[in-house]
């Protein structure tokens, strides 16, 4: 078993991580940046060591820092979390290299995955319907004119090695190609430096369905069900569920089949994600892979009782699983809010700052994944990711209305959240009755927005 994890993240995930290695009795080292200095997640570890100035630049995403940090703590594993360089092959490759266990999957396969496009032709191979587009990337405007006339528009540009969101365009029609190509090309190279662009047909009001994978050094890998987690903003999601209550019996067959041919294709190790398109006539379609724990995986945690990153260290240990798919148990129905520090009502700018004041809810099947505290900062340099509100319920109706009541406890002062905005989706009759696709939130922006002006809420 290891002994001593290095945590390479910040903020609630850090601790998140950092919580699961106390209960397994493992000695931790926090690193932090300059503005995280006796920040909470630090505070929850053996030791916290320093390493840079505040931008993640030149802290949590220098990656001699983190390493050397590890290194002189005399740890044996760095957990990447998410975000920063969960995803960077050539940083699991150096943690390797330099003898620590990177707690993931093998470079290579970090590597393979991480290129969207590869990750499309592999699922092809596998006989998983993957949404039309271009074969491998696109070469000039021209030639990417004629593959997205032969699908036809509306398409969208993505960049091979995109992320959070970004590196994505919507191009509506013909003229547009160019320069929407041009200004994917930028994006991609300022954000990823790696200019690589495919092109998918945008599908209509679709959900966001994706499957929890488990897969350890022995060989054995299952699932863990599957998330929704339509309800997005700008392509990022916002509330997440688990089950998946639009997903009919035959079609989780079906879509957690294809998600482990997948992970079986390439040997996964590690926890990781599938994630699928599903079309209002049920189809659906590979989207990409991810290569870490995920934002979102507490609410699988919550219907199956298992500790996801437990897991992962157990597995990082070269231990076996020690449950098979039919001993994992789906109970009830879990809802995750994201609360960000930003505003709805100014084009959700982030929004730095001290919290005054707040409160957070508790009672029966709620669980809050956090490091806010009074007078915690919000600083700039960061994702204004603040809190996770995690609720449990029987069926999907009791957690609606646990995570209404939960919503309704929930108090910042001093700062500025999109709690208003989680609000108004909990009590939209959409949601209620889960007639949501990917647009939901943002055709409703405006009404709801409105309304909370109204009330004052914001
Ligand atoms: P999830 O699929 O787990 O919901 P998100 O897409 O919300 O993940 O991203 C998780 C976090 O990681 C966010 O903080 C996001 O900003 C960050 N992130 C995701 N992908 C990248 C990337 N390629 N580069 C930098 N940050 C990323
Ligand atoms: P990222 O790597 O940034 O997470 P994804 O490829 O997972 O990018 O896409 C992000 C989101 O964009 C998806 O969750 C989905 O809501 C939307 N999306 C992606 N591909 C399509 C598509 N072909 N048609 C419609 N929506 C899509
Ligand atoms: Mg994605």
């Amino acid at each position: 078993m290891l002994r001593r994890v290095l945590v390479a993240n910040r903020g609630e995930i850090a601790a998140r991580i950092l919580r699961a290695c106390r209960e397994m009795n493992i000695e931790t080292v926090a690193i932090c940046s300059e503005a995280d200095r006796g920040a909470l997640f630090t505070t929850l570890a053996t030791r916290s060591v320093c390493i840079g100035p505040a931008s993640a630049a030149q802290s949590y995403l220098d990656q001699q820092a983190v390493l050397n940090a590890a290194l002189l703590t005399g740890c044996d594993a760095i957990h990447p979390g998410f975000g920063f360089l969960s995803e960077n092959a050539e940083f699991a490759a150096l943690t390797r290299d330099n003898g620590l266990v990177f707690i993931g999957p093998s470079p290579e396969v970090i590597a393979l995955l991480g290129d969207k496009d590869a990750a499309r032709r592999l699922a092809r191979e596998q006989g998983i319907p993957v949404v039309p587009g271009s074969q491998g990337l696109v070469g000039d405007a021209e030639a990417a004119e004629q593959v997205a006339g032969q699908l036809g528009y509306p398409v969208l540009l993505k960049a091979a090695s995109g992320g959070g969101g970004r590196g994505i365009r919507v191009v509506a029609e013909p003229g547009e190609l160019s320069s929407q190509l041009a200004e994917a090309r930028a994006e991609a190279k300022a954000c990823f430096g790696n200019d690589d662009i495919y092109i998918e047909k945008l599908i209509t009001a679709p959900r966001h369905i994706e499957v929890q994978i488990l897969g350890d050094s022995h060989g054995n890998q299952i699932h863990l069900g599957e998330r929704d987690c339509t309800l997005q903003r700008n392509r990022q999601k916002v509330i997440e569920e688990a089950p998946a209550a639009a997903v009919p019996e035959e079609l989780h067959q079906r879509m957690t089949a294809d998600a482990l041919r997948a992970a079986r294709a390439v040997g996964y190790e590690n926890a990781g994600t599938v994630e699928f398109i599903l079309t209002p006539d049920g189809e659906y379609y590979f989207i990409e892979m991810n290569t870490r724990i995920q934002v979102e995986h507490p609410v699988t945690e919550m219907i199956t009782g298992i500790n996801i990153v437990r897991e992962q260290i157990r597995i990082a240990s070269a231990l076996p699983l020690e449950f098979s798919q039919a001993d994992v148990r789906f109970e009830g129905h879990a809802i995750e809010c994201r609360i960000n520090a930003e505003d709805p009502a100014h084009g959700f700018a982030p929004c730095p700052g001290t919290i005054e004041h707040l409160h957070l809810p508790s009672g029966f099947g709620v669980r809050v994944d956090t490091v806010a505290h009074p007078g915690y900062i919000i600083s700039p340099y960061y994702d204004s990711l603040l809190a996770k509100i995690i609720v449990h319920g029987r069926n999907r109706h009791e957690a609606v209305l646990r995570m209404r009541r939960a919503l309704e406890e929930t108090l910042f002062t001093g700062i500025t959240t999109n709690l208003g905005l989680l609000y108004m989706v909990l009590y939209s009759p959409d949601f209620l009755y889960n007639r949501i696709d990917t647009g939901t939130v943002e055709r409703n922006l405006d009404t709801m927005l409105g309304a909370l002006k109204e009330e004052v809420m914001l």
